[in-house]
């Protein structure tokens, strides 16, 4: 059987300023996994110290999982070291840099240039996705050893284990880890957290939430001595989320919301066609990644002059003088317009301001609407993300706009 050691890099844990908590969740969740863990060590920011710790880690377990000193500043030396043990090279990752960078646009930031430290993990190993962070998770095998390594904030190191790091050991496993995500929209992830808060404490299924451009996810995950035996154990705590939280939920295992739009348009038989103004074919674009999107999608139209709206889609002239091209009113036109001149069951539509400056006094960027037009029903969302990101705006937008659709499949 694997054994596994626990390597706590931070001399604030030796000073005893914080609990060392990542050793606490890593134990529990190792053990659910049926690998043992025979050591737990922890070394300060040093650079000789910790390289001793790993040689010895590496000389009596076969897993050794650090965590800590991932940031961007100079004491952060775990990847460097632990690399360096390893017998790995960092090598820069231009795809985890752009990443980064993209973290900070979206909160409207400066990504200081040292960040881009993160952005170089181990050449023939593998960076782990960070959802919560800048700083990615990594790992390497060889010669029958493991080395992982994760950020010391516990949010981060919990996702990344759960998400990536899991399926990562799951050779080294003695039991079957089988995981569902859950994808919902139209919910924060705090708020979604606190919907299912006592199913977040539980050990097996353990609930993890996290977030991406606009949505909250929740990743169940089950151990058991075989998958039919974890999934019937993961079944009722989802079916638990799915009458908590149904509403907001889009999809479970897709991998994203338009993965889900263009079989449930199939599935009801319907087509579709889009309007749009700032996200500037983003919504017709991400329908027609979908194989099969043929069946459901028609039409779609780039709008961006107001002109252009009223010529191609009728919105009135009076609409766009009183309310402007970013408003409801707008919203609903678009969407009633391309539903008549295409033909398509159902219209959608954008329209907002993607950012970084507003076009119109008292409106600020990322103010944005979507709305749909179809027989049952005509819907509107007014959204505000309080962002300038051009990029963030526009994903968020598009990503809601489809969010409409399984709204009104849903009814
Ligand atoms: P950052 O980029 O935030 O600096 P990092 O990967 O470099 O992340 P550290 O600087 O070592 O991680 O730790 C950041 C914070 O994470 C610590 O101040 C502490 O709050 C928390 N933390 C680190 N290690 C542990 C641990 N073992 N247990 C609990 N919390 C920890």
């Amino acid at each position: 059987m694997a054994v596994c050691e626990i390597l706590s890099v931070g001399t604030e844990i030796l000073l005893g300023d914080i609990l060392n908590t990542n050793s606490q969740y890593l134990s529990r969740a190792l053990a659910g996994m049926g690998i043992s863990v025979l050591h737990h060590t922890t070394v300060g920011d040093n650079h000789a110290r910790l390289a001793q710790a790993v040689r010895e880690a590496l000389g009596r377990s076969d897993i050794i999982i650090a965590t800590g000193g991932l940031g961007p500043t100079a004491d952060d030396i775990t990847a460097e070291v632990c690399c360096k043990e390893f017998g790995f090279e960092l090598e820069f990752n231009k795809e985890i840099a752009d990443g980064i960078k993209k973290y900070f646009d979206s909160r409207g930031m400066e990504m200081p240039e040292t960040n881009l430290k993160q952005a170089y993990v181990p050449k023939g190993g593998e960076a782990f996705e960070n959802p919560m962070g800048t700083a990615p998770g990594m790992g390497m095998k060889k010669g029958g050893k493991c080395l992982v390594i994760l950020p010391g904030p516990p949010h981060e190191m919990s996702v990344i284990f759960t998400q990536s790091v899991v399926p990562y050991l799951a050779e080294y496993s003695s039991c079957t880890i089988i995981s569902h995500e859950i994808r919902t929209m139209g919910i924060g992830e705090s708020a979604l957290a606190e919907l299912c808060s006592d199913l977040l404490d539980g050990e097996n299924p353990t609930v993890a939430p996290y977030c991406k451009i606009g949505e909250a996810l929740l990743r169940v995950t089950a151990r058991a001595e075989n998958a039919e035996a974890a999934e019937k154990l993961a079944a009722p705590v989802i079916e638990e989320i799915k009458s908590r939280a149904g509403e907001y939920i889009y999809g479970i295992d897709c991998e994203n919301i338009e993965g889900a739009v263009v079989p449930a348009l199939n599935e009801a038989g319907l087509t579709v066609a889009t309007a749009e103004s700032c996200t500037a074919g983003l919504v017709a674009k991400r329908l027609t990644d979908i194989p099969g999107a043929s069946a459901v999608f028609s039409h779609g139209v780039i709008t961006y002059a107001n002109e252009v709206k009223e010529k191609a889609l009728g919105v009135k002239h009076e609409t766009l003088e009183k309310f402007g091209a970013v408003s409801e009113e707008t919203a609903r036109e678009m969407a009633q317009g391309i539903r008549r001149v295409s033909g398509a069951d159902i219209g959608v539509s954008v329209t907002g301001f993607a950012g970084p400056d507003s076009d119109e006094p008292g409106k600020a960027p990322g103010l944005m609407y979507v709305a749909l037009d179809c027989d049952k029903c005509s819907l509107c969302e007014k959204l505000e993300t309080g962002k300038a990101d051009r990029n963030f705006n526009r994903t968020f937008a598009a990503s809601r706009a489809l969010h409409l659709i399984i709204k009104a499949l849903k009814g």
